[in-house]
């Protein structure tokens, strides 16, 4: 417990929390929080900078709860990069290639995309979520393909498919308008959009590690017209790279002052930075204490965004398990077939049970939900499914 000047054992006795808080110079903040007032830029950075993470966290849990009670959501999906062929040159990647033929590059025929549907077929999955490289050797009937394949395999399924930089990229590729691209891509099966490709706002940033892909506007706009056309869509940061507290906090109010035009984002996505086998493998990786710190802030900073992630594959297991404690509502799903991750190290199991999110859920005093994409519920597990074995096998 961090002890402040003003704290003292009397207020201690009386009023615990209230003297904790003031104590972590976060008063100003729960009485505007308690008031339905927003968060400024400056309090969001006193959150990052405040000597108690408890206190930060019990702020964003009261609001957790305010929202979603116990309530812990996942969905059983399926995670699809069919080609890590990339023209982009992103500093902290690690799953891409720039060329078809170099080591490890690859592009997976529609049959064999498919087929990882197919051979999934007495699963009872809900999402296929597929993002890829930006591949200047395909042409865009075969996305457009693609998903028609999944639906006709499959015609409920819901596809979460493709971020904003890569719409960005089709539109430029196949010289037609962002508008245009989503248009078609609708057209051919897409239900939502992922958030990936938002990195961090800033310019500065962007600048450094990801110059060659859409910036922050062009992202933002993508999402916009997506909204517009009636897609749910996510949105992600990824942290604990080179980016300031400022810069953070700037990232989560650009997402909120979205939220208020359009209403269409379901969840903030806080997305850890792994350094194994990319450019930037000279910096650490972000602490747990970070990882939930972060959570609980966009909890707090992203008001008016339905859904906080914590995205076990990025965070691991059991930070992802603590977060639901900090700010944090969803565990993603599934995802069985994950390769981003994995090639920059992260130690995590490519897959899991619904029956092992249900028990880590369970385990964290939580209740487990599980959910479509667009947070309807498709079951709520019975209490015996905690007992079961956790990790997929894939
Ligand atoms: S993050 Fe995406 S756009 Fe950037 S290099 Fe990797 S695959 Fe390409």
């Amino acid at each position: 417990m961090v002890v402040g000047p003003e704290y003292s054992t009397l207020e201690f006795v009386r009023s615990p929390v209230q003297a904790r808080l003031r104590a972590a110079n976060l008063a100003e903040i729960d009485d505007k929080l308690r008031a339905g007032e927003r968060l400024t830029l400056e309090d969001g950075v006193r959150l990052f900078e405040s000597p108690d993470l408890l206190a930060v966290g019990h702020l964003a849990n009261r609001e957790r709860e305010k929202r979603h009670g116990a309530r812990t959501y996942f969905n059983y999906n399926l995670r699809l990069e069919p080609t890590n062929v990339c023209e982009a040159t992103c500093l902290f990647c690690s799953f891409s290639r720039l060329q078809e033929g170099m080591p490890e590059a690859y592009t997976m025929s529609l049959e064999q995309a498919w087929d990882k549907l197919r051979q999934r077929a007495n699963q009872p999955l809900t999402e296929v979520h597929v993002v890829n490289g930006l591949n200047p050797h395909l042409p865009f009937s075969y996305y457009t393909t693609l998903l028609r394949g999944f639906k006709e395999i499959r015609p409920s399924i819901h596809l979460k498919c493709f971020t904003a930089v890569e719409i960005a990229y089709f539109s430029q590729l196949y010289g037609m308008t962002d508008e245009q691209v989503l248009r078609e891509l609708i057209d051919a099966g897409l239900d939502s959009m992922p958030g990936g490709g938002a990195e961090i706002f800033a310019e500065r940033v962007r600048r450094k590690i990801c110059h060659d892909k859409a910036d922050a506007d062009r992202y933002l706009s993508i999402h916009r017209i997506a909204h517009r056309l009636g897609l749910r869509t996510n949105v992600t940061m990824l942290y604990g790279h080179i980016e300031t507290m400022e810069e953070r906090v700037d990232h989560m109010l650009r997402a909120r002052a979205l939220q208020d035009e359009t209403g269409g984002f379901q969840a903030f996505i806080p997305l850890a930075f792994h350094p194994d086998n990319n450019q930037m493998r000279k910096l650490p990786a972000p602490t747990g204490t970070d990882t939930l710190r972060v959570h609980a802030v966009s909890r707090l900073m992203c008001d008016n965004i339905p859904h906080i992630k914590a995205f076990w594959i990025a965070t691991g297991l059991e930070l992802a398990q603590t977060a639901l404690w900090f700010g944090v509502d969803d565990l993603d799903g599934t995802v069985q077939e994950e390769k981003i991750y994995h090639m920059a190290g992260s130690p995590t199991p490519e897959g899991m049970t619904t029956a092992g999110l249900t028990r880590l859920v369970r385990a964290a005093g939580r209740e487990p939900f599980e959910r479509d994409t667009l947070y309807n519920i498709v079951n709520v597990p019975p209490v015996e499914a905690a007992q079961a074995p956790t990790a997929h096998a894939v």
